[in-house]
């Protein structure tokens, strides 16, 4: 089984606070998944971001910031927004897969998970099960849930990424971003940022930028926190620049592709 996360990063204008899909790069990336699958079967989860669709939205109405009683009503429908603008991206996105055909069957979060203080505490994942079994593709992505504690929070594609894969036990974990992997600082910023091969620790980052841009769930720095915990549990995974022509298909078929290993072996 390989969990795959799509950055929001490459399949929207995530700098835009417009809804805009990269449709050239998600054609691309079906294609290079399609061709994957026709290669070789494997049983295959699809996460993708909120991008450009889900953030700004988010950050709007503040969900998942402390709020009273008075401003529910607002925040229920910042609620809605979100669920409605991140759904509009899935299905742009499936609609892309489909003509590959590939059988992507969308289980959004705020469908059946839960969350406590913004970390995912309940989601049952026998859909998924049953979907793989039966030979589709799950596709989730990030979105809204009800929270315990706050009423309402967002949930990130990456912490779905670190739920998934701790509870499925994947073989493989593979996120695709618009840069190589990690660096000791922002590569689109700082020309001199050093590449990390491999990383496992976050006293290695020099300046915790999260993103160059709008995102609300923790950017770079959000992603490697999942992932180094995923690493504790002895899960590897790895940051691929899925902006690189047949990097998700090489990757899926296990060839060799730079990027960075989140791992705390040597
Ligand atoms: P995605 O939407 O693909 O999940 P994000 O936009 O959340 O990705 O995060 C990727 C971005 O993080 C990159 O475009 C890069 O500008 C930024 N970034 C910040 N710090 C770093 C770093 N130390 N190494 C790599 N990228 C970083």
């Amino acid at each position: 089984m390989i969990i795959l996360k799509i950055g929001g990063s490459i399949l929207t204008n995530k700098d835009s606070t417009q809804s805009e899909v990269d449709k050239e790069s998600l054609k691309r990336i079906a294609s290079e998944i399609r061709a994957s699958l026709d290669n070789s079967s494997k049983e295959l989860i699809i996460v993708h971001g909120a991008g450009s669709f889900g953030h700004p939205p988010a950050k709007k109405y503040k969900i998942g910031e402390a709020f009273d009683e008075s401003e529910y009503p607002q925040k229920r429908i910042g609620f809605c927004e979100t669920q409605n603008a991140v759904k509009k991206l899935n299905m742009y996105i499936c609609e892309a897969l489909i003509e590959e055909c590939l059988p992507v069957v969308a289980i959004p979060a705020s469908s059946f998970m839960t969350a406590t203080n913004k970390r995912i505490t309940n989601g049952n994942l026998d859909s998924f099960k049953r979907y793989l079994n039966k030979g589709f593709i799950p596709v989730i992505y990030g979105d809204v849930v009800l929270d315990d504690e706050l009423e309402i929070c967002v949930i990130s594609g990456d912490q779905l990424i670190q739920y998934l894969a701790k509870n499925l036990n994947p073989d493989m974990v593979v996120l695709g971003t618009d840069v190589d992997g990690v660096y000791n600082k922002n590569p689109k910023i700082h020309d001199d940022a050093i590449f990390f091969e491999k990383f496992s620790s976050l006293d290695d980052l020099e300046t915790l930028e999260g993103t160059t841009n709008v995102d609300v769930t923790g950017g770079m720095v959000g992603k490697i926190k999942e992932l180094l915990y995923l690493a504790d549990l002895g899960i590897e995974s790895k940051i691929i620049n899925a902006e690189v022509e047949d990097n998700i298909f090489k990757v899926l078929e296990n060839e060799n592709v730079k990027g960075t290993i989140i791992s705390r072996g040597n």
